[in-house]
């Protein structure tokens, strides 16, 4: 059992930071008995409780960490809102010690008890899975907060547990979506070539559907193991190597694995290459993503991007409708995600604005209408 009395959660202030953008809350949770140091950052709650992923990785410095949460939490107030889900936007980052790639049980149990104290300071806050934390995580943290969405369910007609195949599934009919706009309505991915950056839990998800619908796949991974799993399937997905993705032939590329690999450098051998349409799972994945420069960058090179948060949005909302008929939240995602991307193609096509300006708009129209509404 952990001593709770050496639990600090102090509000700290952020204002002066660059990345600060009115941000509700941002706190800091410690205990230097256990070497535990987490941030959790509570960007918006117009729109309902804040609801995003805890993060475990290791960062330089706690700066580090604090300018992630930032831009994390601030990123899941513009995904929830252009998924219209009543949920705001927040996001945990605990610093991973020094050889504990995974959160051990104690630091699941400090964790937890600092949601606990933060949920007591005004504001409500629900965490999720994100990196290194898993839906077994959760399960465990269960036992000690209710403040965390997305632990196993009981039920397979329930919705619960890990959202990752929820997220393909979105980012596959965005897709759909794209080739419908960029080929003519009708055409499927039969014989289209798409290129996979990553293909660990949403990328590999990917790759079966778009195999089941005839769609040509190129990939790289720092996994191997990850080709060979899919291959044992029947799934054939061609290897090449981590810096050469951008390069092969294709008609689609799927970024699913880091955020920031579209470079003005790599949009312009994405172009090359023949590619007509970006789409994929994986966060932030500008490089320069304040001023969409390479959402621009894409424009002008006659690529559709598909901005991520939108896109990669059916996760948040499996975890948003924990408890409810699974069937129906599936077809929610089904339906909401190219209808989503279809609305932000319209308003690109309407104001001249990139992509990823106009979705990051609408989302900020979507979250001020509710402030109105609310005054
Ligand atoms: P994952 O860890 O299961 O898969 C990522 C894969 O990328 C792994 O197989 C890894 O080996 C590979 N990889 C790592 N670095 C690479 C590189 N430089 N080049 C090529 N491959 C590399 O993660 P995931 O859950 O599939 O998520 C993928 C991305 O989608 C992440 O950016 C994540 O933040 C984002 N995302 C995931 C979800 C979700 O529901 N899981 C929801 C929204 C966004």
């Amino acid at each position: 059992m952990i001593n709770k009395d050496n639990i600090t959660v102090e509000n700290l202030d952020v204002t002066k930071h660059s990345e600060f953008k009115n941000h509700e809350k941002v706190f800091r949770v410690s205990a230097p008995e256990y070497n535990f140091v987490a941030f959790v950052g509570v960007h918006s709650t117009v729109l309902g409780a804040a609801e995003g992923g805890i993060r475990y990785k290791p960062y330089d410095s706690e700066d580090d960490a604090i300018t992630d949460v930032l831009r994390l939490s601030e990123g899941m107030t513009l995904k929830n809102a252009g998924a219209g889900l009543s949920a705001g936007g927040g996001k945990t980052v605990v610093m991973a010690l020094d050889g504990e790639p995974k959160p051990s049980e104690l630091v699941l149990q400090v964790l937890a008890e600092g949601l606990n104290r933060v949920n007591e300071k005004g504001v409500i806050y629900f965490g999720a899975q994100d990196m290194n934390i898993s839906e077994e995580n959760l399960n465990y943290m269960g036992a000690y907060t209710r403040y965390i969405k997305g632990a196993s369910s009981d039920d397979p007609q329930i919705v619960g547990g890990t959202p990752s195949p929820l997220t393909a599934i979105g980012v596959f009919e965005a897709m759909k979506q794209a080739v419908a706009e960029v080929y003519g309505a009708g055409r499927g991915f039969d014989g289209l070539r798409v290129s996979l950056q990553g293909i660990g839990s949403v990328g590999g998800a990917l790759a079966r559907l778009l195999d089941r619908e005839g769609a040509v796949l190129t990939g790289c991974d720092i996994d191997d193991e990850a080709f060979a799993v899919l291959r044992a399937e029947g799934v054939i997905v061609r290897q090449v190597d981590l810096d050469e993705i951008y390069d092969q032939p294709a008609d689609i590329f799927a970024p699913n694995a880091i955020g920031g690999t579209i470079s003005d450098e790599t949009a312009q051998r994405l172009a090359n290459a023949g590619v007509l349409i970006v789409c994929g799972a994986a966060n932030n994945q500008q490089k320069e993503q304040v001023g969409h420069k390479q959402s621009k960058k894409l424009q002008q090179l006659g690529i559709l991007y598909c901005p991520d948060f939108i896109v990669n949005a059916g996760g948040i909302i499996w975890v948003n409708q924990v408890g409810m008929n699974a069937e129906t939240v599936r077809e929610r995602i089904r339906t909401h995600m190219p209808q989503s991307l279809k609305k932000i193609i319209q308003l690109h096509q309407k104001t001249g604005e990139d992509m990823g300006q106009a979705a990051e708009n609408y989302s900020l129209s979507v979250v001020r209408e509710a402030a109105e509404k609310a005054a």
